[in-house]
């Protein structure tokens, strides 16, 4: 690994000030960045832990919302989520392993937006809000493709606001290899209808399955989507499973998901 800088800003402002430098990046959990970095696939000069910012860190009740820190770790929402929102808790629970757990943010893993990561299915399956140091970004135009996102150069991720829902679940078919999601489905429902979101499964990263969204908003029943069917076109394929798998991965990952959601 080459030579750097590390800084440990503990305010919001002082963090931006310091990623103005274009040589400067964030760092959280370190579960992404520092093995790009031994890898030499990254080569930061400065980096800034946001670690030390009380205000990005913890988990809160906001009527109807639960907030969650940027920094704030899967373990800790695993635990500190479960009695207002089990789902997104039982989610974080299921990432990695306990040390990808003890240090990986839900904001290392958003600003990454791997394809195949457990919280951007979260995020948009409940039409989270994306809140950073400058705006709030709606989930549905934060997700921008494979590790794309709507994040500005210097913009860093403060906190995720997610509506709660009446009933959810994330149902997740384990790549046993890497513990990421081979396919994983957040579904979510509200009075407004149902949303349901799909990661591991197509090149495009995170996406919303339009047709199973209408089904069970009409009737909130996994065999209500029985019928359905997602096509293969843009699905990955690689030596863990076809692009027919994953699509066939969509619809029985969905229908687990509404059934553990009752
Ligand atoms: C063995 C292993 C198994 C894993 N399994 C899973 C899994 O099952 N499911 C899953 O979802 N993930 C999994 N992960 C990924 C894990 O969740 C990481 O925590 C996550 O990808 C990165 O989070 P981090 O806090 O470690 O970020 P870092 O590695 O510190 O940073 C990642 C990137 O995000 C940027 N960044 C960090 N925080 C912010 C912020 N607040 N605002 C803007 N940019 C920011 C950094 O600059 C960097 O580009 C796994 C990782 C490993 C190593």
């Amino acid at each position: 690994m080459h030579n750097f800088e590390f800084v440990k800003p503990s305010t919001v402002a002082d963090a931006v000030a310091v990623l103005a430098n274009a040589e400067a990046q964030p760092f959280a959990g370190g579960q992404t960045l520092i093995p790009s970095m031994k890898a030499r696939l990254n080569a930061p000069e400065i980096l800034v832990s946001l670690t030390g910012i009380a205000e990005m860190n913890g988990v809160r009740r906001d009527g109807g919302a639960l907030v969650v820190g940027a920094t704030t770790t899967h373990a800790a929402v695993a635990r500190d989520a479960a009695s207002h929102f089990p789902a997104l808790a039982a989610l974080a629970g299921q990432i990695g392993d306990p040390a990808v757990r003890t240090r990986g943010t839900l904001g290392g893993s958003l600003a990454n937006n791997d394809p195949s990561a457990c919280y951007p299915a979260a995020v948009l399956g409940t039409g989270a809000t994306i809140v950073t140091n400058a705006r709030e970004i709606a989930a549905d135009d934060y997700f921008q493709g494979m590790f794309t996102t709507a994040l500005d150069e210097g913009e860093i991720i403060t906190s995720v606001r997610f509506p709660i829902p009446e009933k959810a679940a994330y149902a997740k078919f384990l790549q046993p290899a890497s513990r990421f999601a081979l396919t994983g489905v957040f579904v979510a429902k509200y009075a407004s209808g149902v949303r349901v979101a799909v990661t591991g499964a197509s090149e495009g990263g995170v996406f919303r399955w339009a047709e199973a969204e209408a089904a069970l908003s009409s009737g909130f029943d996994a065999d209500s989507i029985g019928r359905l069917s997602h096509p293969s076109d843009g699905m990955i394929a690689d030596l863990h499973g076809t692009a027919e798998y994953r699509a066939h991965l969509v619809r029985v990952m969905t229908q687990r998901a509404v059934r553990a959601a009752h």
